[in-house]
């Protein structure tokens, strides 16, 4: 692909502005972005009417003051609500995309993949283009394995229960199966049956030069490496996804909800981490949150699920139980009425930030102390803000590949641990600072307890100065190497995709 000069100067002076955005206001809350710095990208009237054109059936550009501009601005995390694309491309279909990307490179315009838009650090949006495929989202069975659209999030793998076919995804109903799978991908079976990107036969990417490829195993098998856990936005855009399956129309599933008094955490923390270290088959599967939730209340949540009659369980859980929850419900279902408990509720959309650590070690008592403390002490402010700490239980299956067999590196944790703070849009920059404060100060505890800074992908943290190493270990420089391969100009950028400086 050629690149005049003048598209050349234009692209960087676009790329500078959406990365002065992500880098300078990243600790700000939306509303703080200077207006002159959302105005969107300068490309001329003729060229965005060309891309209108240009268009396929069923596929839509909005620009803005257009209808249906605002209701697709922004993307879930309104942290970054005030970055407005200077045009979005809802595709329709493979076609769609190839178009954008070309029309995006012809006039040097910088842009953005969207699918289910729950990216942490606002890399699925730009001043510039955003290309989204959310309307692309038909899942469907053929054999063992589940075909999906690139733009299908995890409640439309739900939907198409029907078929009894499923593949490990994740809590958030709005989250893309797309983000979810190319960053790694943890749920409530991942211990059972792998991580989601563990489950991928196969995928179709359109590349930088608007050329369709297969990768999987038999073709192009180093970009199908780098799908399963090198991060979105990087390498291509996925247009369709292919999953190997599990059967569960006839499998039963317990889940347990269990709320303690942030007192009991280190004796609640140590029962569960021996229920863990006791369950080789990853049949047991448990989150454990610590939270303050902005008002006056703080608890302690242990949410799960266990593969398997409610007998076995409440063996199982008996020495928790004994700690005496403050709630505790058990209850026995089908496999899909299980994961529809285990759904998370998306609630109003807010601004949030996340910082991560994948320890390779249980946590000791003194460690899981502190957690407490930090949540007991948590300064909401007037917002009422909230934080919290989460530790996803890791292993089982999840952590049976080897380091470098697929991209996603963290094959040997225990958990991974997210921390993290939601507060209301238009909170002032001081008051978000103080929270974000308080979430880096937690995450310098831990690092230092844990003696670690491996960090998840998929809870992308603008903070971090060693992300590469952070996010992807010693797979960060082949993945490098398959960045040069398939997008040797660097057209797919944001702040910290593979392959920037
Ligand atoms: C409320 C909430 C709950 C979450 N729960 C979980 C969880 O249970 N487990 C877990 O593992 N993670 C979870 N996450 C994190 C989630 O996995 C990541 O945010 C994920 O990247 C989101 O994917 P998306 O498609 O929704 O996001 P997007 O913002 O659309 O995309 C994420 C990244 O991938 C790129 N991208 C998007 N679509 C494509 C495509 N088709 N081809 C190539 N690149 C693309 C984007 O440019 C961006 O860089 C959660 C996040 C939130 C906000």
């Amino acid at each position: 692909m050629r690149i005049s000069r003048r598209t050349a100067l234009r692209r960087s002076a676009g790329m500078a502005a959406a990365a002065a955005l992500a880098q300078g206001y990243a600790d700000s809350p939306a509303s703080a972005v200077p207006a002159a710095a959302h105005q969107g990208w300068d490309a001329d009237e003729a060229a965005w009417r060309e891309l209108g054109r240009i268009l396929g059936a069923g596929a839509y550009l909005h620009r803005p003051g257009g209808q249906g501009y605002l209701a697709s601005a922004s993307a879930d995390n309104q942290r970054y609500a005030a970055v407005r694309p200077a045009g979005i491309v809802m595709c329709a279909a493979e076609s769609d995309v190839v178009k954008a990307v070309r029309w995006a490179a012809r006039h040097g315009v910088p842009f953005a993949v969207r699918s289910g838009g729950h990216n942490y650090a606002g890399y699925s949006t730009t001043t510039g283009l955003v290309i989204n495929l959310r309307a692309m989202k038909q899942v469907t069975p053929k054999g063992r394995r589940l075909h999906l659209g690139g733009g299908a999030t995890n409640s439309d793998v739900y939907a198409a229960r029907d078929a009894g076919l499923y593949f490990p995804g994740g809590r958030c109903p709005g989250v893309g199966v797309a983000g979810l799978t190319l960053g790694g991908g943890l749920g409530f079976n991942d211990r059972k049956w792998g991580l989601t990107c563990d489950r991928l036969a196969e995928t179709r990417l359109v590349l930088a030069d608007g050329t369709v490829v297969r990768a999987a195993a038999d073709e192009n098998p180093d970009l199908f490496w780098a799908c399963r856990g090198g991060a979105g936005g990087n390498f291509g855009i996925n247009t369709a996804f292919t999953f190997d399956a599990v059967p569960v129309g006839r499998l039963r599933a317990t889940v347990f909800d269990l709320t303690f008094a942030l007192a009991s955490a280190v004796d609640v923390v140590a029962e569960v981490q021996d229920i863990l270290a006791g369950d080789g088959a990853g049949d047991f599967d448990v989150r454990i949150g610590f939270k303050h939730n902005g008002q006056s209340t703080t608890s302690l949540w242990v949410l799960g699920q266990f593969i398997g009659p409610q007998d076995r369980l409440r063996r199982l859980l008996t020495p928790l139980l004994a700690l005496r929850p403050r709630r505790s419900f058990i209850e026995e279902r089908g496999f899909w009425s299980a994961q529809d408990y285990l759904m998370e509720n998306p609630g109003a959309k807010d601004c949030y930030a996340s910082k991560s650590l994948v320890p390779d070690r249980w946590l000791a008592p003194g460690t899981v102390a502190e957690i407490a403390e930090w949540t007991r002490t948590w300064r909401p402010g007037p917002a009422k803000a909230t934080g919290y700490v989460t530790l996803f239980a890791m292993g089982g299956t999840s952590d049976s590949p080897r380091p470098d067999e697929t991209a996603y590196p963290h094959r040997d944790g225990t958990y991974v641990i997210d921390i993290g703070t939601h507060w209301q849009p238009g909170t002032p920059p001081a008051e978000v600072n103080s929270l974000l404060a308080q979430t880096r100060s937690a995450h310098r505890l831990l690092r230092n307890r844990l003696d670690t800074d491996a960090a998840y992908v998929n809870f992308p943290d603008p903070d971090l100065t060693d992300w590469r190493r952070a996010y992807y270990g010693a797979n960060h420089d082949r993945l490098a190497e398959v960045k040069r391969r398939y997008d040797p100009a660097g057209l797919f950028r944001y702040a910290q995709a593979i392959g920037t400086d």
